[in-house]
């Protein structure tokens, strides 16, 4: 088992947590689209798809500058996550209910690699590694306008619509 003993290398675990979780969302966001039935939630799925590829890139970038070499770590959290995901886009018929539902998946989501990449940012800056900082943050501020985005289309009508039984 690897043990950690340095700020530096909990960093590096980390960027190897996000980079994994990261691969599993590009895999499991094109699934999620295309089970969505309003336009707006498909269009912002795949718009974060976009951005979830650049931050793939974003961190391999971060583990070569550092010297590290991308460990093939799973990252177990996503991926219970994204098993849930699954359970429920399973168990529900296309609809606003099932919308809601990919909501609430794609927020926990969202949240998750919102905690990952701040306290990757803080350590990062830390350490005086600035630029990757900066970087980080770069995709922080995309993770948190992605929750934005999926608060305001379940507040604007998908949560409703979900409630009033309007599934078909
Ligand atoms: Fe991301
Ligand atoms: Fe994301």
């Amino acid at each position: 088992m690897a043990s950690v003993s340095s700020l530096r290398e909990h960093l590096v675990e980390e960027l190897n947590d996000l980079l994994n979780a990261e691969q599993q969302l590009t895999e499991a966001l094109p699934k999620m689209a295309e089970r969505a039935s309003s336009r707006d939630l498909r269009t912002a799925i795949r718009s974060h798809l976009a951005e979830t590829k650049q931050h793939v890139q974003r961190v391999s970038q971060a583990l070569k500058d550092l010297g590290e070499k991308a460990s093939g770590k799973t990252c177990d959290a996503m991926k219970g996550l994204l098993e849930e995901g699954q359970e429920l886009m399973d168990g529900s018929d296309p609809g606003a209910l099932l919308d809601a539902m990919l909501i609430t998946a794609a927020q926990k989501v969202e949240h998750y690699e919102i905690a990952g990449y701040g306290t990757a940012r803080n350590f990062a800056r830390l350490l005086g590694f600035d630029n990757h900082a900066e970087i980080l943050q770069e995709t922080l501020d995309e993770e948190g306008a992605t929750d934005q985005k999926l608060t305001e289309l379940a507040d604007g009508m998908i949560n409703e619509l979900a409630a009033s039984g309007a599934s078909k």
